[in-house]
């Protein structure tokens, strides 16, 4: 039977993706390679965001063409972002690969790696790149490969972006905004619940503007809220989340979801970028920091122990101490549990490159990166102590990535707990009291579990 290796560079979009794609080829009696050298078939899935993102998935693939010394039939495949991005340039940049295939694409992997693996058995190797658009690709992304006792899964909901925002590479990557149906997510939630799925996180680009262009709002609420309320009433189904929105799909409908559907775990993962009014609008944000503050404001008064989550860039184009400033300020109002803190990467193609001649030095950047994450590690050290003590409801998801011999779970709030229990507590919904806490992991103590 030929062996696959699939390997993902960022996000959980292409964590989802790649599920797909294995899916896909386990169907047709492919299984996983334990280790690249092992494998018939290896496909990298890539991201664009930055350039380093690129760089690395390039390098991985330089490398892996040694493999084909010992065994000249494997193939090699470019999935996703960056395969989306340079198309068929990657062949005659990377002599001797087999695949590239783009985002709206990843159904046709199978058969494609079919083909590819004929043509490389043959010995007559072949190139094949399918890089287009094409209408109906959302609903592609439906099937999954649940390990033993996986109870937690991810739903891809839509596809796209038409935001625009003047840094992201993601609406070339990705496409227009597209969203699947109601009656389907809710059929492939159904499903995973059947087969001891008891969290499921909704997936999109902009994910609280599902739907926004294919299904009408009903008495004032979004097609995202309908999906959410949907999802709320799946029996079996214990807790819901979502990534990312954007905070202008933030409207009160949505924050009323907090306070009121009882499956809808108390985290939100807000990207804010900037706290400086001049940048945001640079960026082609859509929103003023006052606005950011007033819809936390507003998740705080329907949620109050809600836990925050951010993405932050620093060092964009003609970004001043001042603009820092303000971020930084903004980051120490909310005060957030964690947070990404990105240093700014020009992207090719998008309109902050445009911005030639405002770039903030590499040491700038490094230096308020640096400010940024001491702001987090304080807020988390001082909202930890609060914790510690504290009996939380955590959904038991297996070993710890960290240390093998513990088990891992998460508050609803979306903090990681470590604590020493056996096979028997995965996948329950247990309430534990915290011992312990580093700021971002908190550990219990497995003598009151329950
Ligand atoms: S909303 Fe998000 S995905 Fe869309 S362009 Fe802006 S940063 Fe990129």
């Amino acid at each position: 039977m030929p062996t696959v290796f699939l390997k993902t560079y960022g996000c959980q979009m292409n964590e989802r993706d790649t599920e797909q794609v294995a899916r896909q080829l386990f169907d047709r009696g492919y299984t996983r390679a334990a280790s690249e050298k092992e494998a018939d078939v290896i496909l990298l899935n890539t991201c664009s965001v930055r350039d380093l993102a690129e760089q690395k998935a390039l390098r991985k693939m330089s490398n892996l063409r040694v493999l084909r010394k010992a065994k000249p039939e494997v193939v090699l495949g470019f999935l996703g972002c960056m395969a989306q991005r340079r198309g068929d340039s990657l062949e005659k940049d990377m002599a001797g690969l087999d695949l590239v295939v783009g985002t709206q694409k990843f159904h046709r992997v199978a058969d494609l790696v079919d083909q590819a693996r004929e043509a490389r058995l043959g010995g007559r190797p072949k190139f094949f790149a399918e890089v287009g658009e094409e209408e109906g690709s959302e609903k592609t992304i439906r099937d999954h490969t649940l390990a033993p006792k996986q109870v937690t899964a991810f739903v891809s909901v839509m596809q796209g972006c038409d935001m625009h925002c003047s840094f992201c590479i993601v609406p070339t990557t990705r496409g227009k905004e597209r969203s699947r149906p109601i009656a389907e997510i809710l059929t492939e939630v159904r499903s995973l619940v059947e087969q001891g799925v008891r969290e499921v996180t909704l997936l999109g680009q902009i994910v609280n503007m599902y739907g926004r262009r294919e299904i009408p709002i009903v008495e004032g609420k979004s097609a995202f809220v309908q999906l959410l309320e949907e999802m709320d009433r799946v029996e079996g189904l214990e807790r819901i989340r979502f990534t990312s929105p954007h905070p202008r799909g933030m409207k009160a409908d949505l924050v009323g979801c907090y306070g009121r559907l009882a499956k809808l775990c108390e985290h939100l993962h807000l990207p804010v970028q900037s706290g400086s009014d001049r940048i945001l609008k640079r960026m082609g944000r859509g929103y003023t920091a006052a606005q950011y503050r007033k819809t936390i404001e507003e998740v705080r008064k329907v949620c109050p122990g809600v836990g925050l989550t951010t993405d932050i860039i620093v060092g964009y184009p003609g970004e001043t101490e001042e603009d820092f400033m303000a971020t930084r300020d903004l980051m120490e109002e909310v005060g957030f549990d964690n947070g990404f803190i990105f240093r700014y990467s020009p992207r090719e193609g998008t309109r902050a490159v445009s911005e030639a001649g405002a770039e903030v030095p590499e040491a700038t950047k490094e230096k308020w990166n640096t400010d940024l994450l001491e702001v987090l590690d304080r807020q988390a050290a001082a909202s930890a102590k609060i914790r510690v003590g504290s009996l939380q409801q955590i959904l038991v998801e297996g070993p710890s990535k960290t240390n093998a011999s513990r088990l891992m779970g998460r508050t609803r709030q979306n903090r990681l707990v470590v604590f020493e229990g056996g096979p028997r507590h995965v996948g329950q919904l247990l309430t534990v009291r915290i011992t312990e806490s580093t700021g971002f992991t908190d550990y219990a103590d497995p003598s009151i579990l329950n």
